[in-house]
């Protein structure tokens, strides 16, 4: 798994009075947090540490770690570890290796046939190809699967869903076709692929096929691998379906490892697993099957690019699937380094990327390790020089990320209560590319983030980071008012986290303050979880010289450095209220845009309009009348973010005055203040958890119940709303403006040290 390449395209906006003269960032400029004297000598240390990280070290890392295939479980995996563990020790570093028993199925049969109206055996099976010398490794590769689907053999007619997102079985519905007792084929993208199945089990399907169109990211994309970088007819994405957004990620038999009474499940009662077969296929395998369809012609946004018409069924068209893994236990190792701090151990900056891949995994997951492996040389460097950082730092190599951050979710939660007491950030990366810089991540560190990213340089334009960022969201801003904020806001806003990578359990589970960094959007490709991710195409069409892997190092790295020496902990709450307040509009808006649509389709109804626009030969049903949605109140909210907002302007105005007097503060003073906001984003988080899953904590930040990967802020409230659940709504707004009021407490309190400094 890894980051989502969309998010590059929402990144917000930055305004930096300075920027038009883009002075040496190297030079002179405070540091957040830092005294004059000590961003001093912060700025020398993280000069050093930026001239550190060697591409030609990063290539050679990434041909041994993806030399063969090295997913859970293989000899290869545990390989890999072992090396990651003899190379940070070779460098001077405190490093040891952390094993969790998991439940993790891998194939045993797998069959998919069209029976009907004619009869065709798909290959399920990915070619070696001349050029590329690890495709040929078939005896140690995964087989093409989705990791814990259900074991079964069903033989129903096939329908054909689209996305196979909520809506489009409205839309089916809508044509006249059901698909209960039917098997969906479904297209990969604009959803997380586990959502797929678990809407089709819901709508009463017996089976899931999952395929790759042309369209999305074989050759309407460009020329296929090896000739390009696109996937080719029969390149299949392997890839988990555990339902984690709507239970828990991690090993699915042990719901929390850290809470003591969290029940043991089994492989047949684990929620987490999908409810219906499920196999994914290339688009070699599955033009036969959409052909095979009848019934009405998708609609135009359906249709994909494989030179045949497409129908939604059903019809004569009948498949067999069989689906059987092996439901093993096996052994996740995670390599743990520890750098001790030398005034403030207690507070811990945690950075992790994975090192297990479904195949070969050059891209995902070896382009990211590679960039941590180089920030851990540099460190080990800056040691032997004398550099002392303040605070603890952890660098994790996570093991069984790709199954369903196994290896990750599970060390979080076996120190999470240390974690909790002590961890002040967890950065997080999964795989790199070319291009521009995504940043993810707790709005408290926005205001950081943009600073660290001031100081990088863009490999190939040489403009900062951050300003090569601006500068293409104002130009391809999509309207008046986005390009304004790109041009006038101070910072440039960052996303927020929704999962699909290891900063899960940190974020969601345990409230701590995460960010989620990579360089994208400049190369496509179609090799994702496939067998043909790996060195070949690396090297030929994605990051080929490591420039970007370069500059990952000295973005993360830097961001890491700062993290741990600053005399207080940079984080900045008024980008967070702005943030929380964006939010509370957005909800609104989604409020009143489900009012406007129910009214009008109420309208439409009684009006005949829907009747009188349907083809007589091509009937179609109208769509049911819905429930006008009440209004809700909002009022507890707003009360909550007026507060939120003088706290954080207050914390603001103290800072900026402790700054200016150089932070003349005793260690003891500075110690208590760091401890208070190093418990901000905990705050955020409460007890009882969302509705109806209780392990995800964080009221602000979660991955959708329906859309998986992608973010649900404010989650208690939207998807109240989005599911029409109008009293949850109503209780939700409570509850988000009771742990805001919270976080603003002790913003306040926060400030009120700060003045005391200049006292
Ligand atoms: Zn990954």
């Amino acid at each position: 798994m890894r980051r989502s390449i969309l998010a590059v395209l929402v990144i917000g906006s930055f305004l930096h009075s300075a920027i038009a003269g883009s002075p040496d960032p190297d030079e002179g400029d405070a540091l957040d947090g830092f005294s004059t004297q000590h961003a001093r000598t912060e700025r020398d240390w993280e000069k050093k540490f930026r001239a550190l990280p060697d591409g030609q070290k990063q290539r050679d890392y990434m041909q041994l770690l993806s030399a063969r295939p090295h997913h859970v479980g293989s000899a290869y995996d545990k390989q890999n570890a072992e090396w990651i563990l003899s190379k940070f020790k070779e460098w001077g570093l405190d490093a040891h290796i952390e094993t969790f028993r998991v439940l993790f199925p891998t194939p045993k049969r797998r069959l998919l046939e069209l029976l009907a109206p004619t009869h065709y055996i798909a290959k399920l099976q990915e070619p070696k190809l001349a050029d590329d010398p690890t495709s040929g490794q078939q005896d140690e590769q995964l087989p093409t699967y989705n990791a814990y689907s259900r074991d079964g053999d069903v033989t129903a007619p096939l329908v054909y869903v689209n996305y196979g997102l909520v809506e489009d079985y409205e839309r089916l519905q809508r044509l006249g076709v059901s698909v209960e007792g039917a098997i969906v084929i479904a297209r990969y993208g604009n959803s997380w692929r586990g959502i797929k199945p678990k809407v089709a089990a819901e709508h009463g399907a017996v089976g899931c096929i999952i395929y790759s169109d042309p369209k999305d990211d074989g050759y309407f994309g460009g020329d296929v691998f090896p000739k390009g970088p696109m996937r080719p007819e029969q390149g299949v994405q392997r890839g988990s379906v555990l339902d984690f957004a709507s239970s828990y990620p991690g090993d699915p038999l042990t719901p929390d490892r850290g809470d003591p009474n969290a029940p043991h499940m089994t492989a047949s009662n684990a929620p987490s697993i999908t409810k219906i077969p499920t196999l994914p296929i290339s688009y070699g395998d599955a033009q036969p099957l959409l052909a095979a369809l009848t019934g009405p012609l998708a609609p135009e946004e359906w249709r994909g690019a494989l030179p045949i018409p497409y129908h939604v069924g059903p019809g004569a068209a009948k498949v067999h699937l069989v689906v059987e893994s092996n439901w093993d236990l096996k052994d996740v190792n995670d390599v743990i380094v520890r750098i001790p701090g030398a005034v403030e151990a207690d507070q811990w900056i945690v950075r992790g990327n994975h090192h297990d891949g479904w195949v070969n995994g050059a891209e995902d997951p070896i382009s990211g390790q590679v960039t941590l492996l180089e920030e851990a040389r540099a460190f080990g460097e800056l040691l032997k020089q004398g550099w002392k950082p303040r605070r603890t730092i952890i660098y994790c190599a996570w093991d069984g990320e790709e199954p369903m951050l196994l290896g990750s979710t599970a060390w979080a939660e076996t120190h999470g209560r240390e974690l909790q007491e002590h961890a002040a950030v967890y950065i997080n990366s999964d795989g790199n590319d070319r291009g521009y810089l995504t940043m993810e991540g707790s709005h408290s560190l926005e205001h950081f983030m943009n600073g660290v990213a001031r100081d990088i340089e863009d490999p190939e334009t040489k403009l900062n980071v951050l300003e090569r960022d601006r500068l293409k969201n104002i130009n391809r801003a999509k309207s008046d008012e986005e390009r304004k904020e790109f041009r006038q806001r101070p910072d440039l806003r960052m996303e927020a986290l929704g999962s699909g990578t290891d900063y899960t359990a940190f974020v969601d589970h345990l409230g701590i303050a995460t960010l989620n960094l990579a360089f994208e959007g400049e190369d496509d490709g179609g090799i994702y979880h496939s067998i043909y991710d790996d060195f070949y195409w690396y090297t030929h069409f994605s990051d080929t010289n490591f420039a970007y892997g370069v500059a990952l190092s000295q973005t993360i790295g830097t961001a890491v450095m700062r993290m741990a020496d600053a005399d207080i902990l940079p984080f900045e709450f008024t980008d967070f209220a702005d943030t929380m307040e964006k939010y509370n509009k957005d909800l609104q808006k989604l409020l009143q845009s489900k009012q406007d649509e129910a009214r009008e389709r109420e309208q439409e109804l009684k009006e005949g309009a829907y009747r009188a626009a349907i083809d007589p030969r091509k009937p179609t049903v109208a769509p049911p009348p819905e429930d006008i949605p009440p209004h809700l109140n909002f009022a507890p909210l707003e009360n909550a973010l007026d507060i939120l907002s003088k706290s954080a302007e207050h914390y603001k105005s103290a800072f900026n005055k402790a700054e200016a007097s150089g932070f003349q503060s005793n260690d003891k003073q500075s110690m208590a203040l760091n401890q208070k906001l190093l418990q901000s984003e905990r705050r955020l988080t409460d007890p009882v958890g969302l509705p109806r899953r209780p392990w995800y904590k964080h009221m602000i930040y979660a991955p959708g119940v329906y859309s998986g990967y992608a973010p649900k802020t404010m989650p208690g409230i939207r998807e109240a709303i989005e599911q029409r659940r109008w009293q949850e709504a109503d209780t939700e707004i409570a509850h988000v403006a009771k742990v805001l009021e919270g976080e603003a407490t002790l913003i306040e309190s926060a400030a009120a040290d700060l003045d005391a400094f200049s006292k």
